[in-house]
């Protein structure tokens, strides 16, 4: 998912928000809402589909205050419904309190337990509406907005970047492993007006200047007194999601001071001095091979051409529910170009093999558009497990890699060579320590403890 949130007195936040979203869509593309508050009253609209699908101008000069969040939904948990949509909105002892939530809380179950026999009215299925009412619960007992955030995130384990807004200010949390990441930026020389948002991209849209990370176990309080940042965590530490910086965030936001364009060609650089082969041409598959592929091209010398052509109008296939959807999703989105093709010994570059589905019919149409050899390259290591913080991997029996050799799934994929990038290769273009990862769907070395209960439900 995507989140943003923005604390602009003075300044048109609906709209703000709406250019952060639009931003941030990647993230997330079957729900998105923005909430606003105008003193203490709150303004929301919501719904299926795209960012631009739902907001018109109309809808959103109705958003109208100085503070508003804003979300785009990847469903991990609960079914794609428009109830599901965030901002959720809760009413408290103090006013309401609105919420979007990217990542995925592990112990969803024990907390719905608890917060159902304290009666409150349960009424979508995810585990974001946990967190919001953990706080409403807080709140009512007596804490004021920023106690009661925190007592709240106490009670939550899992993977959470959080903009929750209040009538009296914006919140920024991330959880104490720093799964899912989250910026703070600005619209002032001089800062005053403030920005949350998932990745660099959604501030950049709207002009606004990054200024840092919000840290692991870090929350964020904007109001009209400033910034405050508190360590909510007492043992926090750096597990970021590799696969963000592999394959999720978009590749002109920044993460450890440059660029994930910058990170994916050092990929494809790497993949290349490992497992280079002669070939006529090589290419990426849009959008999110391309970068690797043009590493690889730089050290392999062999020429990167476009093999294949993509509808830039169609989402990211894999985010639909369904595997029908997908499949006739691959349809609609690459086209591969026969005259380029003809004849060629191809090498195609992608960044992640995770259910084979796209590969493989990818490849017999790279085929039937004429290459004669078609050789793949994978910036990651196979994924193996399933993801639990919030990016949705499925299942380990849908992993191609979980079951099956490299050899095997070559020949599944219908490829004449498949190489996947190394762990120590991966680990060396990032520069740091696998201690500073999350790197569990290739490891399974989970750094959240996962319950037994969710265990089963996903893991063979
Ligand atoms: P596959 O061949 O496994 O069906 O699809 C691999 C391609 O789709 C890669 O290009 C990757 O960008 C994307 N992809 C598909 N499904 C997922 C998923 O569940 N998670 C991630 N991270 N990437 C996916
Ligand atoms: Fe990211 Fe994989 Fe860890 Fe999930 S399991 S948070 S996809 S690195
Ligand atoms: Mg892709």
């Amino acid at each position: 998912c995507g989140v943003f949130g923005i604390y602009a007195p003075g300044e048109d936040v609906a709209k703000l928000t709406y250019f952060g979203l639009y931003a941030l869509q990647h993230r997330g593309q079957e729900s998105a809402g923005i909430a606003t508050f105008d003193g203490s009253e709150v303004h929301v609209y919501k719904d299926m589909g795209l960012v631009n699908q739902i907001f018109s101008e109309d809808i959103l000069e109705g958003l109208t205050g100085k503070l508003a969040i804003g979300h785009t939904r990847y469903s991990t948990t609960g079914s794609s419904r428009k109830a599901n949509a965030q901002p959720s909105i809760v009413n408290t002892r103090l006013g309401k309190v609105a919420l979007s939530h990217n990542g995925n809380l592990v112990n969803t179950w024990k907390l719905r337990n608890e917060l159902v026999n304290s009666n409150f009215n349960l009424v979508t299925s995810t585990d974001s509406e946990m967190i919001i009412f953990a706080i409403a619960e807080a709140v009512n007992n007596g804490a004021d907005w920023l106690n009661g955030t925190i007592e709240a995130l106490h009670r939550c384990q899992g993977a959470f970047s959080l903009a929750i807004a209040t009538p009296e200010g914006v919140i920024g949390v991330r959880d104490p492993y720093g799964i899912r990441p989250l910026v703070i930026g600005t619209l002032d020389s001089n800062p005053t007006r403030y920005v949350l948002a998932s990745e660099t991209c959604g501030l950049d849209i709207i002009g606004a200047k990054y200024l840092q990370d919000v840290k692991p176990g870090e929350l964020v309080w904007i109001t009209e007194d400033g910034l405050s940042l508190y360590n909510w965590s007492q043992n926090s530490q750096n597990k970021l999601c590799i696969f963000e910086m592999i394959y999720f965030a978009r590749p002109d936001s920044m993460m450890n001071n440059e660029s994930l364009y910058t990170y994916r060609l050092r990929l494809g650089r790497e993949l290349a001095v490992e497992s280079k082969v002669d070939a006529d041409i090589v290419f990426g598959i849009p959008d999110s091979g391309v970068p690797a592929a043009i590493g690889f091209s730089q050290v392999s010398k062999i020429h990167y051409a476009e093999g294949i052509i993509k509808n830039r109008y169609v989402g990211r296939t894999f985010i639909q529910p369904t595997q029908s959807m997908r499949e006739s999703g691959i349809r609609m989105k690459l086209n591969p170009l026969k005259d380029v093709l003809e004849g060629k010994r191809i090498i195609i570059v992608d960044d992640s093999i995770v259910r084979g589905t796209t590969s493989r019919k990818l490849v017999k149409a790279l085929r039937s558009a004429g290459a004669i050899e078609v050789h793949m390259r994978i910036s990651s290591p196979p994924v193996t497990h399933p993801c639990f913080y919030g990016i949705d991997t499925d299942t380990q029996d849908q992993l191609i890699a979980a079951n099956k050799s490299t050899k095997e799934i070559a020949e599944q994929i219908g490829v004449d060579s498949l190489n996947y990038l190394s762990w120590e290769g991966m680990l060396k273009t990032t520069g740091k320590s696998s201690n500073d990862f999350c790197s569990a769907c290739f490891t399974g070395d989970y750094p959240i403890k996962i319950p037994e209960n969710m265990k089963r439900y996903k893991l063979m």
